[in-house]
This record gives C-alpha cells, sequence and structure tokens, in this order.
C-alpha cells in the first residue's frame, strides 16, 4: 500500500526556512530575520541572569515523568503570575496545564474546544497573524476567518472592529495580547475597551495568546493588562496560552501553561479534566527541566527580582534597536516613510518591503558596504 504517494510533499514552513538559508548563507556580515529570538551586542544568544541563578539553585534533579498538568509548583507560580489578586483565582474558577510552549498550550486549548458537545466550527484570528495559527487550527479542524488588522503601518481599529460584530456567537478567537506578530502594531488600551465589550456582546470566547508578556514594556503587568481587564472588568471568561520562551529565554525547553479563567468552579473542573485528557492523549506528561527552571525564577523572591530586571534589558534593547535602525535609515535618507519602526512594538517590525528587495538583499547585496556599526 502506498499511502503516501498520491500527494505532494508539503512546502517547508517559511519561518524555519528563513533560519535554514540563514546557516546555508556564506556571507559573514548576515543577521537572521526569520525566527524571533533575542540577540545580544555580539548577536548571540543573551542567557538570562535570572536563568543562572535559577539552574544554580535546582542542584541535583532527577529524570522522572511529571504529572499529565506538569509540574505543580510551575502551575501554581505561573498561574499566580496571571491572576494573583482576582476573584476567579480566589474562588477556584481557574483550570492551568502546562504546555509545550505557547504553540503547545494553543494546541491544547483547539483540541479541547474541538472536544466539546457544543464543538465550535469556526475559529477567528487576525490577519496577518503568526504563521503557524492558520496552519494548527486548521489541522485540528477549525474553519479559520480573518479579522483585518492591519493598515499602512498601524493597528487598523475600524476594520477589525467591524469584522468582530459580524462573528459567529460562541466561537473562540485569537487574541494577540501584546506586540502582535508580524506586525507590531497592538491596540490602545480604548481599543481594546472597544473589542472587549464587542467580544462579550458576541458572545465570543477571548484566547490571549501571549508569547510576549514582560518582554514587550519591560513590565509582565503592563503587558498583561487586556486579560486582567476583560476578565476583572468585563466579566468575560478567558483563556490564556502563555509562552515562557521569550520572556525567560527558554525557548527550546517549550515550557508555558493554558489556563481557563471561568465563571464557576465547576466549569473549571470540567475544562481541568478535558484539557488533561487532550494532553494525555497527545504528549502524556510535558517536560520537566523547563518546568523547574521557571518554577525556581518565579517561586524565590530573590531570583524574581533578577528576571524583572532581565526583563527590562531585554525590551530595552528591542526599542533601541528599534530606534537605531529608524535613525540609520533617516540618515541615509532612505525614500519613504520609516517613522512605523518606532511606532510599532515589540520583536516585529512590518516593514513594507517588497518581495524583489527582500529577495535582493537576501541574495545579491553585499552586507560589509553599509552595515550598522554604532
Ligand atoms: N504565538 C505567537 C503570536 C508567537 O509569536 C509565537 C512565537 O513566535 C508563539 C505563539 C509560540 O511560541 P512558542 O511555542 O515558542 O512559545
Amino acid at each position: 500500500l502506498l499511502i503516501f504517494q498520491p500527494t505532494d510533499p508539503v512546502p517547508p514552513d517559511i519561518q524555519f526556512d528563513v533560519t535554514r538559508r540563514f546557516h546555508a548563507d556564506p556571507k559573514e556580515n548576515k543577521i537572521n530575520l526569520g525566527q524571533g529570538t533575542h540577540r545580544d551586542e555580539n548577536g548571540l544568544p543573551w542567557m538570562l541572569p535570572s536563568i543562572q541563578m535559577a539552574k544554580i539553585s535546582l542542584g541535583e534533579i532527577n529524570h522522572e515523568y511529571l504529572p499529565i498538568a506538569g509540574f505543580q509548583p510551575f502551575l501554581t507560580e505561573a498561574t499566580k503570575l496571571l491572576f494573583d489578586g482576582t476573584e476567579a483565582l480566589a474562588k477556584e474558577r481557574i483550570a492551568s496545564c502546562q504546555s509545550l510552549s505557547g504553540t503547545g498550550a494553543l494546541m491544547l486549548i483547539g483540541l479541547t474546544l474541538k472536544k466539546l458537545n457544543s464543538a465550535p466550527d469556526v475559529i477567528y484570528i487576525t490577519d496577518p497573524s503568526w504563521v503557524n495559527h492558520h496552519l494548527m487550527f486548521t489541522t485540528i479542524g477549525f474553519k479559520v476567518e480573518i479579522i483585518p488588522c492591519y493598515k499602512d503601518g498601524d493597528f487598523f481599529f475600524d476594520a477589525y472592529i467591524a469584522t468582530l460584530k459580524t462573528a459567529i456567537s460562541g466561537s473562540p478567537i485569537i487574541l494577540h495580547t501584546c506586540a502582535h506578530n508580524p506586525t507590531g502594531c497592538d491596540p490602545t488600551r480604548d481599543q481594546w475597551k472597544t473589542i472587549g465589550t464587542t467580544i462579550k456582546e458576541r458572545g465570543l470566547f477571548p484566547i490571549f495568546d501571549s508569547a510576549y508578556l514582560g518582554f514587550n514594556s519591560g513590565s509582565f503587568d503592563e503587558d498583561a493588562w487586556p486579560i486582567r481587564y476583560f476578565l476583572e472588568k468585563l466579566d468575560i471568561e478567558v483563556t490564556v496560552c502563555l509562552s515562557l520562551a521569550k520572556n525567560m529565554g527558554l525557548y527550546g525547553e517549550r515550557i508555558g501553561l493554558v489556563t481557563c479563567a471561568l465563571s464557576s468552579s465547576s466549569a473549571a473542573k470540567v475544562a481541568q479534566s478535558m484539557i488533561q485528557n487532550v494532553q494525555r492523549a497527545t504528549i502524556t506528561a510535558p517536560p520537566a527541566y523547563g518546568a523547574r527552571v521557571a518554577a525556581a525564577i518565579l517561586g524565590t523572591p530573590s531570583i524574581r527580582e533578577q528576571w524583572a530586571e532581565d526583563l527590562v534589558v531585554m525590551s530595552s534593547r528591542i526599542r533601541k534597536m528599534r530606534k537605531r535602525l529608524y535613525e540609520k535609515l533617516q540618515r541615509l535618507q532612505t525614500p519613504g516613510d520609516w517613522s512605523h519602526i518606532v511606532r510599532q512594538t515589540g520583536m516585529f517590525a512590518y516593514l513594507g518591503v517588497s518581495k524583489t528587495r527582500v529577495k535582493y538583499l537576501e541574495g545579491q547585496y553585499i552586507p560589509q558596504t553599509i552595515v550598522c556599526t554604532h
């Protein structure tokens, strides 16, 4: 039986393929603009001081399986990080499960929603969005509908709200909590308020895709504001897919959390059981090392203080790089308006450079000639 033969190979993932081409490129002065990973001034991965402290604090560890839901100290600390002081946490209305980073968190909630008796057909994502959203949710069996969110270097609020108002009630919607991937254009707080009210009116189920909390502004709480506003001020059930890849520099450890703050403790119990059931069906139990490191950071006051500083270091460097790029383009009198580079936020900038030019920059351009040296 030749079951794979009548099918063509799937093209490589566009984001990972940039990294592959980067490694294959023999040029010396090259920068990988594909995957979002923080780099220091030498272009190298930065080992956060807080991570180093946490690793030392772990001492000898064993390599036993974790429970299906994950490492309990991590679950407790990460849930508190998001929901400390909320009524939902006090009244045990929260279900939390450790996940394979942000991607795994989205997968767990997607598969869980699909198993409900009232399983929704449609899920809403932004256009454009993180490249994996469409692939993941169609793979899970959703019909993916898109909501425009970008125009001329800014968040396209009017089009976003107009489409949101036509969304099918009961459907999940993916919200980029901050540092929108790939545009870098976030709603203002006032716009978030209107988005929240509209979501409530339409009876949608918001899923906050939170890959950059603390990494954007330098403050976790500042970046998590929309989540708490929806939950506490608008009284909406929320799900958070939290990644600790960027904000803790734990990319390859695949550490994250899916957590649902629901309207009753009985609903939270059902959600907890269903998410764990999906975890069992897909990976059985999550990996332990990143969870131990993250729990040590969050649960040890001195290490947590260091982590708060590390977030400021990383986010400030990103802002500085954006400013320098903008200033250099200005100095070189590059045609066009580049102010969106400093208006947009986070590690992504939607440059608006054409495909032909990108191909030229990657292929023929000799970077040594105008490398930014300061
Ligand atoms: N969601 C968004 C919007 C992202 O930008 C990313 C990573 O780039 C992720 C989720 C998933 O990241 P990870 O699985 O590495 O935590």
